[in-house]
């Protein structure tokens, strides 16, 4: 082959994707596989959400609005802030990548903790920056150590909060002490896919902060606690100069007309979101329960999953959960081996879940 691929590309690893469905059915002969995997809502979206997708269906001839006026004026109204402050991707992933493609330039660097979401380091990586990585501090993000990495090279920092994959979380004290300690010229990204399953009292009041710091970016998604991950759609806020340069390299497009229709109607009634909260917080005690009483590790999660101690033992108790058709995330493919990370499901799923893991974690480790 004479074409020359960029080297920095050559030199980035390749993703693993979370196993499909499908994929799981064929390999193993299973009629039913549940996919506890990538931290999807199984819940689904609002009904009132699924029929406005139905209604826009026979538009789909045209182009979206590719500044997605709409949807940013809905959130605009619900945020109380400008629309100039937010900017709506192709999932929050596109505007991970949107960041990186504005702001690194070949050797600068991004921080970010040790695991985390995957997509920070390699949005860096193709734009041929480099990542600096703080590990976690007994599974939370280490905020001292993550502000003392900053060289005169680093231009973003990311964190995730709630965190993936640990599901722990920051509070505003924490908060509070990075956005004073880090000077103006880093940008600091907090990833908040997971704030909706937070309560009221374990949340932060991140957009209260975008006045004062020109340096801050909000991410938040409809891929989770919406029930739209297949769609596609999430936003960002900060400053609205920053969000101007992401722009520049926005594709006009970017997010599908139906994900547009959708997000506008969830936006419209939140009572399904408050209903989905509760019932994610019965599941993950349904979980701590049998864990705490099999005495089962685990790490207390502020998100849609649960990341469990599974010790030595873990590939052959992930293979027999695959078997047994559940397709959980290995922690090893996320930096935290003997560990697995298993997305809430529905009850009756989380039941058949926990019997089966019990069985196998039992039979692991009975020899
Ligand atoms: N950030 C974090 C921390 C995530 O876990 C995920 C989804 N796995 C995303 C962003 C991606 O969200 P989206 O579907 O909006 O691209």
């Amino acid at each position: 082959m004479s074409i020359k691929i960029k080297q920095w590309i050559l030199n980035m690893p390749e993703y693993i994707p979370g196993r499909t469905i499908e994929e799981i059915k064929k390999e193993y002969n299973l009629k039913v596989v549940y996919k506890l995997a990538s931290n999807e809502s199984l819940f689904g979206p609002d009904p009132g959400v699924l029929k406005e997708i139905g209604r826009n269906l026979g538009n789909i001839n045209y182009y979206p609005d590719g500044n997605c006026i709409e949807i940013r004026e809905k959130l605009g109204e619900r945020l109380n802030i400008n629309i100039k402050s937010i900017i709506i991707g192709n999932g929050t992933d596109q505007i991970i990548e949107m960041i990186c493609d504005s702001f690194i330039e070949p050797g600068d660097n991004i921080i970010i903790s040790d695991p985390t979401f995957l997509i920070y380091e390699k949005s860096a990586l193709k734009c041929n920056g480099k990542v600096l990585k703080v590990p976690l501090k007994r599974f939370h993000q280490d905020m001292e150590r993550l502000v003392g990495c900053i060289d005169n090279k680093t231009k973003v920092l990311f964190l995730t909060n709630p965190h993936n994959p640990t599901g722990s979380n920051i509070n505003s004290t924490e908060f509070g002490y990075m956005m004073e300690n880090i000077n103006k010229n880093i940008l600091v990204v907090v990833d908040e896919a997971y704030v909706d399953y937070l309560d009221e009292e374990d949340r932060i009041d991140t957009v209260s902060y975008i006045s004062e710091y020109d340096n801050l970016v909000i991410l938040r998604t409809f891929s989770k606690i919406y029930g739209l991950a297949g769609l596609r759609i999430g936003y960002g806020i900060s400053d609205g100069v920053i969000i101007s340069a992401l722009n520049k390299v926005r594709l006009p497009f970017n997010v599908n007309f139906i994900a547009q229709r959708a997000a506008i109607k969830a936006l419209e009634d939140e009572s399904y979101i408050d209903k989905i909260r509760g019932r994610i917080k019965e599941e993950k005690n349904r979980y701590y329960k049998v864990l705490n009483e099999n005495r089962i590790g685990y790490i207390k999660s502020y998100a849609n999953f649960i990341l469990i101690e599974t010790g030595k033992e873990s590939d052959v108790i992930i293979e027999k959960l695959l078997r047994g058709g559940f397709i959980v995330r290995p922690g090893k493919n996320l930096g935290l081996p003997g560990h697995i990370r298993v997305t809430m499901g529905l009850p009756d799923i989380n039941k058949m879940f926990l019997k089966k893991f019990l069985e196998i974690f039992k039979d692991a480790y009975s020899k």
